[in-house]
Formats: structure tokens, C-alpha cells, sequence
């Protein structure tokens, strides 16, 4: 699998009245890599993790995930506005890990976590059980998987939440500043299990984050957004150390 293009945005503009968040982008994730967008607030990172999830439509250009167009159809060979039903079945392949979790509250850790396998991929309650199990073994919270929500830590919680969201067996995880909203202490322990996470699945990672030190350890390439453009990408070796566009060495002066 590794290799082949997952992810393509071709000529995105998303506009929020006049405000033009992306412009024309272009850019491409290949399977198996862990991309990491860094850039100043504002530059529109968070809009294509938002635009992925369809949760936001562009104003113009195309999305393509696994080669299928996430926001179009082709019906009598032209390309027409996607229906629910196509948006739906292109999304079960996109997982998603939000800054505030948003975990169902009134359900347990288990039944966070087998919820949608059951309901959207149709797994038996065992199947999805021991799904679950295993992957809360992977988070470090078997512990914990008869306690709701609200009875663990901010950590646990987005821990509980990075399960859920593989539980549904993605091609892509995006995660969007998964750390931000967390008390300090708990930041290593989430961005532990993510590192375990990138380094012993094939799964694609497209990830928002303001820990560098994170990115630079588990990113293939990393891309500087500014104004709603990519204004220079490369290794993480190249780019934290010696970028070449002035806007790029600012931020990271800046930040790090
Ligand atoms: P980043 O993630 O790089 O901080 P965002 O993608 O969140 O940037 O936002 C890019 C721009 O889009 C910002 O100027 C923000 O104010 C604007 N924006 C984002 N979402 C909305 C929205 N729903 N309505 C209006 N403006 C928005």
C-alpha cells in the first residue's frame, strides 16, 4: 500500500465571506505517510482537516480520497455534487481526533468505542467488543472501560477518543492539535501512544499540531501553510533545520 496517493486536494479555494482560507491548493498524502501541517493561527490547517471531514464543502476544485472525489460523483461521465450516500462511504475510511475529544457522554469507554463499528460497519457486538478491547489495550486504558467519560482525565479521555476513532479501521487519522486543550502533564501520554501509533501501524497520518518535537518524530514530510497556500514542505530534517523560505524560518524561530 505504501506509496500510492491517498489523499489529493486539486485547485481547493475555500472562502468565508471575503475571507479566502485556501487558495488554490494543491497537495497530495501517499499512503502510509505521516504529514504534519504547521503554520501560524489563522492560515487555514484546521479547514482541511474540516474540509476531509466533510464537515465544510470547498468553493471550488476537488478532494480525492483512495481515488474516489470526496465532494463529487461521476454520474454519465460528469462530475456532479456527491450525495449523502457517497459521502458517506468515502468518510468510513477518514478517522478524526478533535482538540476537545468530544466523546459521547453518556455512554461508557466500551461503548465509545464500539458504537460506530456496530452501527456504521455493521460488526456483531463481540466483534466489535474485542476490537475495542484491543486497542484499549493499545491506549493504556483497559482499566478504565466501564467508567464514563467524565470520570478520567482530560489524557485518558483523548486517549479514549484516538481508539474510537481507530476502531474504525481508517486509512487516514486526522488530528487536529489533539494536545491543545490538555493540562501540561498530560500532553507526553497522548502524543506517547500516537508516536506508537505512527511507528508500528501503516495507518496514514495527516496531523495539526504545535509540538514540534512531536512532528519532527513522526513526520514523513511536513508542510508550512501561510495565507492559505503550502509555502514549503519537506522532511522534517529540512525543514526544522534548514528551511528555505523566510516566512518558514520566522515561524519556527517563533515556535520553537
Ligand atoms: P488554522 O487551523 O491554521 O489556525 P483555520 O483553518 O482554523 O486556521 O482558519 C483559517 C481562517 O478561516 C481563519 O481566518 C478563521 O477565522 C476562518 N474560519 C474558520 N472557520 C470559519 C467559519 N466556520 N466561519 C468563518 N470563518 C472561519
Amino acid at each position: 500500500m505504501d506509496g500510492r496517493e491517498l489523499i489529493r486536494f486539486d485547485r481547493v479555494t475555500k472562502r468565508f465571506g471575503d475571507n479566502v482560507v485556501l487558495d488554490d491548493l494543491e497537495f497530495r498524502v501517499d499512503s502510509g505517510k505521516h504529514v504534519t501541517l504547521i503554520g501560524p493561527s489563522g492560515s487555514g490547517k484546521t479547514t482541511i482537516l474540516r474540509l476531509l471531514m466533510t464537515l465544510l464543502k470547498p468553493d471550488e476544485g476537488t478532494i480525492t480520497v483512495g481515488g474516489e472525489y470526496l465532494t463529487h460523483e461521476e454520474k454519465n461521465g460528469k462530475l456532479v455534487p456527491a450525495g449523502e450516500k457517497h459521502i458517506r462511504e468515502v468518510r468510513k475510511n477518514i478517522g478524526m481526533v478533535f482538540q476537545q475529544f468530544n466523546l459521547f457522554p453518556n455512554m461508557k469507554v466500551l461503548r465509545n468505542i464500539t458504537e460506530a463499528p456496530v452501527n456504521v460497519l455493521g460488526l456483531s457486538k463481540e466483534e466489535a467488543d474485542t476490537r475495542a478491547r484491543d486497542l484499549l489495550e493499545l491506549v493504556g486504558l483497559t482499566e478504565h472501560m466501564d467508567k464514563y467519560p467524565s470520570q478520567l482525565s482530560g489524557g485518558q479521555q483523548q486517549r479514549v477518543a484516538i481508539a474510537r476513532a481507530l476502531a474504525m479501521r481508517p486509512q487516514v487519522l486526522l488530528l487536529d492539535e489533539v494536545t491543545s486543550a490538555l493540562d501540561p502533564e498530560l500532553v507526553a501520554g497522548v502524543l506517547d501512544v500516537l508516536r506508537d501509533i505512527a511507528h508500528t501501524t501503516d495507518i496514514t497520518m495527516l496531523c495539526v499540531t504545535h509540538e514540534m518535537s512531536f512532528a519532527r518524530d513522526i513526520s514523513d514530510d511536513v508542510l508550512m501553510f501561510n495565507e492559505g497556500k503550502v509555502i514549503e514542505s519537506g522532511s522534517p530534517d529540512k525543514m526544522f533545520n534548514d528551511p528555505d523560505h523566510p516566512r518558514t524560518r520566522e515561524f519556527l524561530g517563533a515556535v520553537l
